[in-house]
């Protein structure tokens, strides 16, 4: 175990708290979400583990961990989980405390996608796939990386060429404004 980090150390438990709206003492360590994690094979601590981190303080490993980034949302883990903690949530949540502490995360490429997602979202209300692929890769200069499967995608409907804007976009856009806002109030 590296060392006990006391920097934030009576708020980040707390901090997720009020973000999930759940406690992470529920969780007692028995390991199903991590053995039924998808993509466990790539992360650099098992999912379970950064729920003991944040329990037991080490919230600079929790937060500068690779897992919460490679993490895919599938939900595996809050299904299985017998105390139905929802660990996808709380990953959501370590993820945007790290942003909000300035930790640098280590995977640089997803961060760029989440950035490149949420201003779809933003723009759009939703996910638009040719706006989100071309602002990635403009962001990773990745820029020829799987153009070919892009034509085949496009002749399939897959990909369309014009953005859908969903009716509550306004909405939508509010959303972020005023969570900007009180990131701002919280400075
Ligand atoms: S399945 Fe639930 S209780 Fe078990 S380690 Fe994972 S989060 Fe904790
Ligand atoms: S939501 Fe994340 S941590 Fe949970 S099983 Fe899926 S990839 Fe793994």
């Amino acid at each position: 175990m590296t060392t006990h980090t006391s920097t934030h150390a009576s708020t980040i438990a707390d901090e997720i708290a009020e973000k999930t709206f759940q406690d992470v003492s529920l969780c007692y360590q028995c390991g199903k979400c991590s053995a039924g994690c998808p993509v466990r094979y790539y992360m650099d601590v098992a999912p379970n583990k950064i729920v003991r981190f944040i329990q037991l303080g080490f919230y600079e490993e929790a937060l500068k961990s690779s897992t919460p980034w490679l993490c895919a949302g599938c939900q595996t883990c809050s299904t299985r989980c017998p105390q139905e903690f929802d660990l996808a949530k709380f990953m959501d949540a370590v993820r945007e405390l790290a942003l909000e502490k300035g930790v640098k995360v280590k995977e640089q490429d997803i961060l760029k996608f989440h950035k490149a997602f949420l201003h779809q979202i933003e723009n759009f209300g939703r996910a638009y796939e040719v706006g989100l692929v071309a602002e990635y890769k403009l962001k990773t200069m990745h820029l020829f990386d799987d153009v070919d499967s892009a034509p085949g995608m496009i002749m399939k409907g897959k990909l369309k060429l014009l953005p859908h804007v969903i009716k509550g976009r306004k909405a939508v856009k509010d959303i972020f404004i005023k969570t900007a806002e009180k990131k701002q109030t919280k400075k």
